[in-house]
């Protein structure tokens, strides 16, 4: 077996120990004689799995009791209608912060359900900085303050919780399980799965209780949070396999001693990988260091005419997945919890050896 160095920024890496727990259970899962892609969800099996996912992302993020645990399908983007189908009459005004493309499109799909007030707006300097929270032209009757804690494009995080008393909406798609957060100040937290939780196609939403009576009348059943929450995300037949695989990458997280653990290996990651970077005038971030992302890692080449040969050499020596996105150019190393400290010394040493015999 050959196992890359995999830097995807999603669907990412996962831990090689839940792939090979998947192996085994195929076949036979739990001894049902079937695998858990062929069983009811409402058997007892599968029951017994959603509340342990439930139960254990509860314990890894010290969920509070007067929050709901929801796991719909549709993504992260789904959620970008959900959240203001959900906390918003037609006409309400919602605040949206744009410090990335995700945050855009956040406030772009609202813009068709509500009235948007971007508070603030980084495209001026291509997203490579949060604007000052004191800058903040908030309105003072929003419904809810979108953000995104982490843009997984341009690489840019949040290392502070935006103040202020309306519900507070997170985008924490690509850093959701990398680090303690508190959740109470927070009204609703989701992530699409592919990043640091599991497979697409299964997405987690955090809400609070209080706020699941406030959707719009004319809203879809299955954009309802609180059809979810009423069902146990069970409102119509959810993604099997893909929940399956969450509770394995939960457990498996838990068996590293949990988010607050996983949060140091991350953080020594990112400054090593950060340090190499800024120690070389052959590369280069652009990210403002005081919101450089601790999971997404954009590094620019000085001479973009090596690029093709960086990527291509990266790939011959198992380093894949290293190329930015098309907005931004050069690299991007995504090195979510999965992505081992291995992988990130192997990058960094191919990147010396890299700039020594092309710098
Ligand atoms: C990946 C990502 C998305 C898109 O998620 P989908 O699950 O594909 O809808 C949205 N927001 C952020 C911050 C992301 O990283």
């Amino acid at each position: 077996m050959s196992r890359v160095y995999n830097f995807s920024a999603g669907p990412a890496a996962l831990p090689l120990e839940v792939l090979q727990q998947i192996q085994d259970d195929i076949p036979d899962w739990q001894g049902t004689g079937s695998s858990v892609m062929e069983v009811s969800h409402r058997g007892k099996e599968f029951v017994a799995l959603a509340a342990h996912a439930e139960e254990t992302v509860r314990e890894l993020l010290a969920i509070p009791d007067d929050y709901a645990v929801l796991f719909p399908q549709g993504g992260a983007t789904m959620q970008m209608a959900m959240a203001p189908l959900n906390l918003a009459q037609p006409g309400d005004t919602a605040d949206y912060v744009v410090t990335g493309s995700w945050g855009k499109k956040a406030a772009d799909e609202a813009e068709k359900f509500c009235s948007v007030n971007v508070v603030a707006n980084s495209a001026d300097k291509k997203f490579t900085y949060i604007p000052d929270e004191s800058s903040w032209s908030r309105s003072g009757n929003a419904a809810f303050l979108h953000y995104t804690p982490n843009e997984t494009i341009a690489g840019v995080e949040f290392h502070f919780v935006p103040g202020g008393d309306v519900p507070l909406v997170a985008d924490m798609s690509s850093t959701i399980l990398s680090r303690p957060i508190d959740v109470s100040r927070f009204g609703v937290i989701y992530a699409g799965a592919q990043k640091n939780i599991g497979p697409a196609g299964i997405t987690l939403v955090i809400v609070k209780k209080e706020l699941l009576d406030r959707a719009r009348a004319d809203n879809p059943h299955l954009m309802n949070w609180k059809s979810y929450a009423d069902s146990d995300s069970m409102t119509n037949t959810p993604p099997t396999f893909a929940w399956y695989v969450a509770d394995l990458v939960f457990r498996w997280l838990q068996s590293k001693g949990g988010v607050e653990a996983i949060a140091a290996v991350n953080e020594r990651k990112a400054t090593k990988l950060y340090a190499a970077i800024d120690s070389s005038d052959f590369y280069s971030n652009p990210v403002a260091k005081d919101c450089r992302s601790w999971m997404n890692v954009p590094f620019i080449l000085a001479n973009s005419d090596l690029d093709a040969t960086f990527l291509s050499k990266g790939a011959a020596s198992g380093l894949v997945n290293l190329k930015g996105h098309r907005s931004v150019g050069g690299m991007r190393a995504s090195i979510y919890n999965a992505v081992t400290e291995e992988a990130v010394d192997a990058l960094i040493s191919f990147m010396a050896e890299f700039e020594r015999t092309h710098g």
